[in-house]
């Protein structure tokens, strides 16, 4: 089970979340109702989603008293936690891409055939496209294609074409890059990866516990924040980590583990 960790507390998360929303919805609990751009807690606390909110007033629209409150409320809450714990936590597109992943690492698809080589920073430019082209065309631009919205608001209401986003993303990863839309290209994911770059939750190495397996770095979603795996312990300082625990689930050595720079449990030292 210890491999399983975090991922089924992941799951039952991610798809409460979903079900608490489908149950605003269809059976007019008030628990949470909304979705993930915008939504209300027991119809009195707004919750928006601060990318959203930014693209919307790039766009031109004025930002109404609720949504201002709810995207400050989301922004404190991951700038404090860790702004990714939104991606390994909430974001229902994270199991679909963990699902794609999954395949591709079991029958060894990267073996076949080479992967496209996109730097991950592509996900900062896209965030600027999305806000430049929110204020050119007047509408929220990434909010328009997103895969996120499209798979909530399918789950929710019931899938129009907006299944097709969620399949491109899910056949992108599978084929073209491995953790190619999470890891490389959503400018939400980057979004927060910014937000989050200071938050309190951290994965620390200790490096006298580790044996140099790798595992971690095999598993890794975003296997680029854990540079000081083989160097020196320390926390993960990188916005990038989406909280996963993966690393966690499969080091058999013990050298990794939740913690925070804020604990001083990690310093950086060599
Ligand atoms: S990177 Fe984007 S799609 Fe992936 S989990 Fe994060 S917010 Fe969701
Ligand atoms: S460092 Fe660990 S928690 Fe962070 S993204 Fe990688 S596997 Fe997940």
């Amino acid at each position: 089970m210890r491999k399983y960790k975090y991922q089924i507390p992941r799951r039952l998360l991610q798809i409460s979340i979903l079900f608490i929303f489908f149950g605003g919805n269809a059976y007019g609990w008030n628990v949470l109702r909304g979705n993930l751009s915008s939504a209300k807690v027991l119809d009195a606390i707004p919750l928006s989603d601060p990318f959203a909110v930014l693209q919307s007033y790039s766009a031109g629209a004025s930002i109404a008293t609720d949504a201002l409150v709810g995207a400050l409320i989301i922004l404190l809450f991951y700038a404090v936690l860790g702004g990714r714990v939104f991606c390994g936590w909430v974001c229902p597109v994270n199991m679909v891409t963990d699902l794609a992943c999954k395949i591709r690492t079991s029958f060894n698809l990267d073996t076949i055939w080479k992967s496209w080589d996109i730097q991950r920073g592509v996900r900062f430019w896209v965030i600027g496209l999305s806000v430049v082209l929110s204020a050119i065309l007047g509408v929220a631009a990434f909010e328009w294609i997103s895969p996120i919205g499209a798979l909530h608001r399918g789950i929710i209401y019931g899938f129009g074409f907006g299944w097709a986003f969620v399949l491109i993303v899910f056949l992108f990863d599978l084929f073209a890059v491995k953790n190619g839309f999470c890891g490389h290209l959503c400018p939400l994911g980057g979004f927060y990866s910014i937000v989050g770059r200071f938050g309190f939750l951290r994965i620390g190495y200790d490096k006298a516990k580790c044996t140099s397996c790798m595992k971690c770095i095999e598993i890794c979603p975003e296997e680029q924040v854990l540079s000081i795996v083989n160097q020196h312990s320390g926390a993960v300082l990188s916005g990038e980590c989406i909280n996963c625990g993966r690393c966690i689930e499969v080091c058999d050595d013990n050298a990794v583990k939740f913690s925070s720079i804020y604990l001083n449990k990690y310093s950086n030292n060599k």
